[in-house]
């Protein structure tokens, strides 16, 4: 029995047994540590995911996928939702409480708890991601499958074509790491992208000493433009922050600043 892909709900799933362990590998949480999956559709991942993991907790939003999930792994943890309602913070107390009871004597959990897997559905893919930046002190690291050309921008280096906002963000917010490509023949249907696996460690990630939502209006405001230099497009930050553009970054064009560049030039609009 399987599952009829649904289009509108990304629905591509891997049939590449080789791809299918490559991908669950790298998590490579500590056992019993709290699992999460994004979209498990029918259960390619977390069948070699429950085999490690037998503690693991997935999301599906589709009911055809959910009934058989519950058919094929009658103890899967399976939860209906939409990833993007999730509350990561309510659902990491849970998951460190029940930790808590599951071993006796643990190590007390870090603040980076979950471990996060997920071939992405696609048509979400942003959302997702900054869904999970913004949980990121819930999460010690996520693998996922997303367009490879989403996981090219999001480990480009500055003055490249691909340098971008998404660089800026998740460089600074989490340890990108881009692991392999995935061909586009290994799914059923097949997508009409390649695709590639990344993952994004958050544990470590010091701490940035800026104002978080100010940053993001600067670097969207910047590479909305981004072929123009800086003093035509943030200087108007600047006057409404009761900062400066310094001289230094005035002509400079937003793919030449380096992610913790951002940072100064977000501190400076401020005048912090
Ligand atoms: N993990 C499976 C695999 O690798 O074969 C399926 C991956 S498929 C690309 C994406 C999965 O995400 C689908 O099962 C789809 O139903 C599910 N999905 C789509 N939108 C979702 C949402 N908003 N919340 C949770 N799951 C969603």
């Amino acid at each position: 029995m399987s599952v009829r892909p649904k289009k509108r709900l990304g629905q591509h799933f891997l049939t590449d047994p080789n791809t299918i362990r490559r991908i669950a590998a790298a998590i490579d949480a500590p056992p019993g540590a709290p699992i999460v999956e994004i979209g498990p559709g029918e259960g390619a991942l977390t069948e070699v995911l429950l085999s490690h993991h037998p503690q693991l907790v997935a999301f599906e939003v589709d009911p055809e996928a959910i009934t058989h999930l519950q058919q094929r792994f009658p103890s899967l943890d399976v939860r209906v939702g939409d990833v993007l309602d999730l509350d990561w913070a309510a659902l990491a107390t849970e998951l460190a409480d029940r930790q808590l009871e599951a071993i006796p004597n643990p190590q007390s959990p870090t603040p980076n708890s979950l471990h996060v897997i997920g071939n992405l559905p696609y048509y979400i893919t942003s959302p997702i991601l900054f869904a999970l930046l913004a949980a990121r002190h819930h999460i010690a690291r996520a693998v996922v499958m997303i367009q490879r050309e989403v996981a090219d921008r999001i480990v480009a280096e500055p003055s490249t074509k691909a340098y971008g906002t998404l660089s800026v963000q998740l460089q600074l917010l989490a340890r990108p790491r881009f692991l392999f490509p995935v061909s586009r023949h290994v799914f059923r249907p097949k997508p009409d992208v390649e695709s590639a696996v990344i993952a994004l460690d958050f544990a470590d990630v010091p701490p940035l000493d800026v104002d978080e939502e100010a940053l993001r209006q600067v670097v969207r405001t910047a590479f909305g433009k981004r072929r123009k230099m800086l003093r035509n497009t943030v200087r108007e930050l600047a006057e409404a922050w009761g900062g400066s553009l310094p001289d230094a970054l005035a002509t400079r064009r937003p793919e030449s600043l380096t992610p913790e560049q951002f940072v100064e030039l977000t501190r400076a609009l401020q005048g912090t």
